[in-house]
């Protein structure tokens, strides 16, 4: 398997709106589960991969994603009927994506919701060298490849041209995690959905705070790999890190949201300031 990445990251993006008018993107809309929010290219993190992210001071760099289900099991949450496993909440966590400036796939610059990991002056992952790279991404494309799904690098290709995937053989080693054995490790659920109420009708408004993700990310982090059960003692101590967590990933959140809001031009460079200045991990360049 061999990706031409430069100049693209449509893997760490939510590109639609640079996709061609009537361009069929809905990979994650499509089947049962419709997920409550309107985020494309979700990357879902497996629990020990959230505890990594909170012992590091990312609990805002996570969110979490519910789904509405048709024809399966559901549960009513805060007026909204969620996909639940024997009457719980199901869900994934995930990293979040924030309006970045990027300018891929020789584009002009656009306000992209983007990850919040990517540099958007090289359009490289920050984090790529580090322990906490999520195995989606390490196993991305190949997964896909091996389950004969379309790739993100296909659409790119579909939607705008030249050769992303160079070549489409699936890894040998490759392993696609699916299935009920998720349970407790990438697929969790809550176990109090009174608790949530008011976090799931915001999800589904898309008006979730910090603190509502903070929920299911605490959860996430006390669940444990092929069983239902959350540890109370893991959750408490993940609610706590989670609120006290202050990391370059929130104060750049906070300030690209101001720039969009405040209706700034987007300009890739500016990353140095918002993210780099507040610590962020350099990225090596394409040259
Ligand atoms: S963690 Fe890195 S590779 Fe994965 S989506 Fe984010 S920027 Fe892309």
């Amino acid at each position: 398997m061999e990706v031409h990445c430069e100049g693209c990251a449509g893997c760490c993006l939510d590109w639609r709106a640079l996709a061609p008018e009537g361009f069929d993107h809905g990979h994650e809309r499509r089947g049962r589960y419709r997920p409550l929010d309107d985020v494309d290219n979700l990357v879902p993190l497996s629990c020990d991969e959230v505890r990594a992210f909170l012992a590091a001071g990312h609990a805002g760099a996570m969110v979490a994603r519910l789904f509405r289900i048709d024809d399966g099991p559901s549960v009513a949450v805060g007026g909204v009927d969620v996909a639940a496993v024997r009457g719980r909440p199901a869900f994934l966590v995930g990293l979040a994506k924030v309006p970045k400036p990027v300018a891929p796939f020789d584009a002009d610059p656009h306000w992209l919701p983007s990850c919040v990991f990517l540099d958007p002056a090289t359009l490289q992952c920050r984090i790529h060298d580090e322990d906490t790279y999520p195995e989606t991404c390490s196993t991305y494309p190949g997964d896909n490849l091996a389950l004969d799904a379309e790739t993100e690098c296909e659409r790119v290709e579909r939607a705008h041209g030249g050769d992303r995937l160079v070549d489409d053989d699936p890894p040998a080693d490759s392993d696609p995690a699916i299935g009920p054995g998720s349970i407790g490790s990438r697929v969790f659920v809550h176990p109090d959905p009174d608790r949530i109420e008011d976090a799931v009708s915001r999800l589904a408004a898309g008006e979730a705070t910090r603190t509502d993700h903070a929920e299911f990310v605490a959860v996430a982090a006390a669940s444990s790999p092929g069983t239902l059960a959350v540890n109370d003692d893991r959750y408490e101590r993940a609610r706590e890190r989670a609120g006290e967590a202050d990391s370059w990933v929130d104060g750049a959140i906070a300030e690209w949201s101001e720039r969009v809001a405040a209706g700034e031009s987007p300009d890739p460079e500016t990353a140095a300031a918002v993210e780099k200045d507040r610590g962020a991990p350099g990225t090596p360049g394409w040259e």
